[in-house]
């Protein structure tokens, strides 16, 4: 599939901060999103602000964000350690044995965290409608440095956790890719995202949560996703109602 813009674009890169020619950066990466296409022959983005709510995608959401060296950066150093850990090694029961089931899951943790906080990084700096809730202040520079020195934080930095996204009516999971939205909870700001199969939260706070700690990725790399039927997620149902309401 050919990208529909070619024409170089020079700007400041939002990793490195320095002038030069952009590359056309996806948010969330497109291996997530090819995927979805080999495996069950569909790709499917939801985004509530489209009319339909349901967009076919053909690639993966992209913007000129980064220069090519930090596009390598990150590609080499952080996204190929995801696709191997987790899209190839792929550690998720499915289908998913039941409702109550909890899956432990043990990873690279500076690699895997890293990748969760690139599509941060990206959503936050990104001018797309889809990432318009992510808004990360002080963070962002915080982020920016982290990716950079290939510094994943501590455990309590940034807190991640995910629910598998699932079709009860199978218990398959749904390989799904949303844009973010995001919820207060419990003190915190989280960013909430869908790809890879998990509704992934990633809090944006200066303080943690340590309530939290028995479900967030822990620095040992291990971590627990549960059940969660996939239309109970805010963002499928605002994409389904407005399915609904349109005349397809
Ligand atoms: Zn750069």
């Amino acid at each position: 599939m050919k990208n529909q813009n070619t024409n170089p674009i020079l700007g400041i890169c939002q990793l490195c901060l320095k002038v030069g020619e952009l590359c056309n950066s996806h948010i969330i990466p497109e291996f997530l999103y090819k995927k979805l296409y080999n495996k069950n022959h569909q790709m499917m983005g939801i985004n509530g602000r489209f009319r339909k709510g349901w967009k076919p995608v053909q690639i993966g959401e992209r913007e000129h964000l980064l220069c090519e060296s930090c596009e390598q950066h990150l590609a080499n150093k952080i996204e190929s350690a995801f696709k191997a850990m987790w899209v190839e090694a792929n550690p998720l029961p499915d289908p998913w044995p039941s409702t109550e089931h909890i899956a432990q899951i043990k990873v690279d943790y500076p690699l895997f965290k890293l990748f969760h906080l690139s599509v941060l990084f990206r959503a936050g700096v990104s001018t797309r409608p889809q990432f318009n809730c992510v808004r990360l202040g002080s963070h962002e520079e915080k982020l920016r440095e982290m990716l950079l020195e290939l510094n994943p934080g501590k455990q309590n930095d940034y807190q991640i956790f995910g629910y598998a996204v699932i079709d009860p009516k199978t218990n398959r999971i749904r390989k799904l890719i949303a844009g973010a939205d995001q919820k207060k909870f419990d003190g915190l700001r989280w960013y909430r995202f869908i790809y890879g199969g998990v509704w992934w939260w990633i809090s944006a706070s200066s303080h943690a949560n340590l309530n939290m700690a028995p479900i967030t990725l822990r620095e040992n790399g291990t971590m627990v996703i549960r059940w969660f039927d996939w239309s109970n997620i805010p963002i499928i149902q605002k994409a389904s109602a407005l399915l609904r309401n349109s005349k397809v």
